[in-house]
């Protein structure tokens, strides 16, 4: 008998049986199926809100497991790391020197030392323009988890954390202050307090054309202090954020003005410092840095 629920020897429990085995099936084949069509979506919806999750930020290239901070192992080990390093700005120094570069000993900066944790090379000028200049505004998290990594090695403990404000109508038009996005992540990770203690009253043309003395005019008061911080920054250790370190004129522009305030001392961290007269050096140390790990 092929259909046993036809026959005279009706048995209710067995009918009911294959009524729940026939839907427990279409169940399965229809969640195998729903399964494979929201995997498709879930990929579609986090390629838009969280593509940093799947591509690598600096080559594009689909993440695999030995991706490291949303960034794939080429990239990764090819990452310009600073390590020999101005002992007062951070930027690449070389190995022949007395620790302290030409542009800090041509200027008297109003912060206590600086810190970068890229170089500025192609590499990053690639995916910091990416991110202030293509909208593409999620790249803050896997860059401020870097900028978190170099911080936590970094032993000093600031009182609060600022970045460098944007001119409104600028920020308007990009939709957002790439540095304060930095910073606020920063602040969040290491529960340190930020505050937009500086706002950015003139407009001013970028200082990625000009030349040093005309950058340092260019940044001459555009920033004023915001007074409700008075007492809130007095004697205070602040850590100031932005994106490039390039001749130090608007970093060290801001720690005038906060110093002026009443804090006691500016550290500034950058994602990447400007090479200028250091690339040399820093092509130099990179060089023998190949040099070494190839002959050991
Ligand atoms: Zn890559
Ligand atoms: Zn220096």
């Amino acid at each position: 008998m092929k259909f046993r629920i036809y026959n005279n020897n009706f048995n209710y429990d067995q009918t009911n049986e294959i009524y729940t085995n026939v839907i427990r099936m279409i169940r399965v084949v229809m969640k195998i199926r729903t399964r494979q069509k929201w995997n498709e979506w879930k990929e579609k919806i986090l390629d838009i809100l969280y593509p940093q999750h799947i591509k690598c930020i600096f080559c594009g290239e689909e993440l695999n497991e030995k991706a490291i901070n949303d960034t794939c192992e080429k990239c990764f080990k090819e990452l310009p790391f600073l390590e020999h390093i101005c002992s007062r700005c951070g930027g690449p120094i070389g190995d022949n020197n007395d620790g302290i570069c030409q542009n800090c000993k041509a200027n008297n900066f109003y912060f206590t030392l600086a810190r970068s944790v890229f170089a500025y090379n192609d590499q990053l000028v690639a995916v910091i323009h990416k991110y202030k200049y293509g909208d593409k505004r999620y790249l803050y998290e896997p860059l401020g988890r870097f900028m978190c990594d170099y911080f936590s090695t970094w032993e000093i403990s600031p009182d609060m954390i600022t970045s460098i404000p944007l001119h409104k109508a600028k920020e308007k038009s990009r939709g957002y202050n790439q540095s304060k996005l930095l910073a606020e992540f920063i602040s969040k990770k290491f529960s340190i307090p930020y505050y937009d203690l500086c706002e950015k009253v003139v407009n001013n043309v970028s200082q990625t054309e000009l030349d040093l003395h005309k950058r340092k005019q260019n940044v001459k008061d555009v920033y004023e202090f915001d007074k409700n911080y008075k007492s809130t920054i007095k004697d205070k250790i602040i850590l100031l954020i932005d994106d490039i370190f390039t001749t130090g004129s608007t970093t060290s522009e801001m720690s005038r003005i906060l110093k002026k305030a009443g804090a006691r001392e500016i550290y500034v961290l950058t994602l990447a410092h400007g090479l200028g007269d250091n690339r040399e050096a820093f092509s130099q140390e990179k060089h023998n840095k190949e040099k070494s790990l190839n002959e050991s």
